[in-house]
């Protein structure tokens, strides 16, 4: 549970982030928020690329998918029926000690001696009356006995008052003192509270950590009293924090729902409570009917949304991973029950049979790589190819397969109506590593295969029909033979049934309604299954930048090496595309030919114009933020050199630093080609 230490690379990132103004941390003036990160300028333009990349390749350059754009904070009932209300939940623990936070599953099991305390009491109460029984006895060596048994409570008392430690003192005197000073005596706390140290010699550690427990519980200069020891192993009962064998106590894990609340209208009561949207999807499957109607697709087809998402998480970390405020970029693509399918198509196409769906190998050839749906895909096809676009998307903006893993969760990891799910993980610096040393990743999208659970449950929390009719499986379906029917319609009822009861809704009536369903489908009727790509942005933009940070050596101005700092990004994700540098900026002829070259690039995309400073330092300035490309404008250019180069700029390559000429005339195509 401890936060693992941040390695060195996530150090330097986060460094530069903050430096070069990718990322910085929210209301850092005020100290910070914590799970909540700001955007600064080459952020927010590398952001803002993504996004626009995801929305084009996902609805542009296709002809099945639709945009939506809907509200963050949405009618509680979509909650409600996609379950968030229930059960968005994760379990948690506080630490009785520190009131910290933390995910139950994410807590280190520890071993070692639990020293469990039942009850404590001021140090004052204990001293006062012990010398009770002291002040009547003869001198003797009971009595010094008895005097050396409350050297622990006057030691509490000095701390608590504040005095010196080589002082002798009188108990009652301190007493007295403590009462004068905090006005009471005697008080004692019956709350237990247990400590986890490695070994029974750690007694005097384990009472220190109770001390300060019962002293934030209100008690001055108190005395734990111990009611027993035990020995435990692998327990996730203690936090862990300070690390191993040194834990204070947590409370049994309680669900801690994850939504934000907050109140529609002037009145804050219970029926105007409202949520700031957990995830994009939900609105849209509310908003399915409305696009199905007004988008003129049919399904197959699906409805894509980007948009900010809220999760109080209880342990944000790793950067901006996890954070509590992020933005998402899902797709929900509504496909025919394989009952449909089978009924037009007569067979339904398993994942293994698209054979163009096979993951790209070393030799493959390209043709065989971009599979075409078909009207014969059942879920699994679609699914594949869902898993297999995204990864390819992925490419297109420079992460490597090689940098990814396809995680196909287990079946019991699978949520109780998703029939598959493939996380699509990064490989970041932070992420665990395997026993063979190779880095396990972390989830950057899920491309989960739903059924028809999301629609099917709001039919039935909002009482509005959320199936379509399809005109093509009505007329197949009337050419079947009776016995194909009746097996397709069981299936199907069945697959209604299961649902249906596994939602809650009584065997009778589901059985009643999965009948109907059934009949429906006969006359073209379902409620569409849904594939869904649900992606991060942010956890894309982490990505990004850790596998683009890179250091290498190169030459200073007097050409001695230097580590440079290169961000390697993808030119077409890059916050600026190209960078112009006249060589010096006391030449008029320079600064208004380099003006041109920008006003040249600049409607075209991110340019960025530098003409301070040595020119090697601008170019650093540059790799830093990730600028692919620079043109410089020296004297070649205005023909001082002769007329051949007359118009030509430097044009310098971030990665290998190579610099070509290249005719003014030719920058844009020659850009333009780079960066999209
Ligand atoms: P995790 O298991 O990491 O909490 P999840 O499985 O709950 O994630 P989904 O509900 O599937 O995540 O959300 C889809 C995507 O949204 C994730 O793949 C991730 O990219 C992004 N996402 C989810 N939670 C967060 C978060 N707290 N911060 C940043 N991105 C997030």
């Amino acid at each position: 549970m401890a936060e693992p230490k941040t390695n060195e690379l996530m150090e330097k990132i986060a460094s530069l982030c903050k430096r070069r103004g990718f990322i910085f941390q929210s209301s850092e003036i005020y100290g910070g928020i914590n799970g909540f990160w700001d955007y600064g300028p080459l952020g927010a333009e590398l952001k803002r690329n993504v996004k626009e990349l995801w929305w084009r390749s996902m609805t542009q350059e296709r002809g099945d998918v639709v945009g939506l754009e809907a509200t963050i904070i949405m009618h509680p009932k979509i909650w409600e029926a996609s379950g968030h209300t229930s059960t968005f939940s994760d379990p948690m623990v506080d630490c009785l000690l520190t009131k910290k936070r933390f995910r139950a599953d994410q807590v280190e099991p520890q071993s070692g001696v639990v020293f469990r305390f039942d009850d404590a009491v001021e140090a004052a109460a204990a001293i006062s009356s012990a010398n009770q029984s002291i002040s009547d006895m003869p001198d003797g060596e009971q009595k010094e006995k008895l005097l050396r048994g409350v050297q622990k409570e006057v030691q509490l008392l000095r701390h608590a008052l504040n005095l010196p430690r080589d002082q002798v003192f009188d108990p009652m005197e301190l007493v007295g003192a403590f009462v004068r000073k905090y006005g009471r005596q005697g008080r004692s706390l019956e709350r237990s509270f247990s400590v986890l140290v490695s070994s029974e010699t750690e007694s005097a550690r384990a009472e220190r950590v109770a001390q300060d427990f019962y002293e934030k519980q209100g008690l001055i200069a108190p005395i734990p009293r111990l009611a027993r020891k035990e020995q435990v192993k692998d327990s996730k009962g203690f936090n862990s924090e300070n690390g191993p064998g040194k834990g204070a106590e947590l409370t049994p894990p309680r669900p801690f729902n994850l939504m934000f609340k907050t109140y529609v209208g002037p009145v804050e009561s219970e029926e105007n409570v409202a949520y700031l949207r957990p995830e994009t999807a939900q609105a849209i499957f509310a908003q399915f009917k409305n696009v199905l109607e007004t988008s003129r697709q049919k399904v197959p087809f699906g409805i894509c949304q980007i948009g900010k998402a809220f999760r109080n998480e209880i342990n944000p970390r790793n950067f901006t991973f996890r954070s509590r405020e992020f933005e998402q970029m899902e797709l929900e693509f509504f496909i025919r029950p394989d009952e449909a399918v089978e009924a037009i198509c007569g067979k339904v196409a398993s994942a293994a049979e698209v054979s163009n769906i096979e993951h790209r190998t070393a030799d493959a050839q390209p043709s065989t790589l971009n599979p075409q749906p078909q009207p014969n895909w059942g879920w699994e096809a679609w699914h594949s190819y869902w898993v297999e676009q995204r990864i390819r998307w992925y490419e297109s903006i420079g992460l490597p397969r090689a940098t990814l893993v396809e995680y196909w969760q287990k079946p019991e990891e699978l949520a109780h109506y998703a029939r598959a799910t493939v996380d699509i993980l990064f490989k970041f610096p932070f992420s665990k590593r395997d026993d063979q040393g190779e880095l396990t990743g972390e989830e950057l999208e899920g491309v989960a295969a739903r059924s028809d659970f999301d629609l099917s449950q709001h039919q039935r929390f909002s009482g509005k029909a959320m199936g379509v009719f399809d005109e093509e499986l009505k007329v197949a379906w009337a050419k079947l033979d009776e016995t194909t029917k009746q097996a397709l319609g069981q299936r199907y009822q069945d697959a209604r049934f299961a649902y249906l009861t596994k939602s809650g809704v009584a065997a009778e009536q589901a059985a009643w309604d999965a009948k109907a369903d059934a009949d429906g489908l006969a006359k073209g009727q379902y409620i569409p299954h849904v594939i869904e790509p649900s992606a991060g942005v942010d956890r894309l933009i982490l990505a990004l930048i850790c596998h683009a940070y890179s250091e290498d050596q190169a030459p200073d101005e007097k050409g001695k090496l230097e580590t440079r700092v290169v961000m390697r990004f993808h030119p077409r994700v890059a916050p600026i595309k190209v960078a112009i540098f006249p060589l010096l900026k006391n030449r008029p002829e320079l600064v208004r030919k380099a003006e041109e070259v920008r006003e040249l690039l600049r409607p075209h995309m991110a340019v960025f114009y530098d003409e301070v400073g040595a020119i090697g330092r601008r170019y650093r300035r540059q790799d830093e933020a990730g600028t692919p490309f620079g043109v410089t404008i020296d004297f070649d250019t205005l023909g001082e050199k002769g007329p051949e180069l007359k118009d030509t700029v430097t044009l310098r390559d971030r990665d290998s630093m190579k610099q070509e000429r290249v005719k003014t005339g030719d920058l844009l195509p020659l850009l333009l080609e780079k960066v999209r």
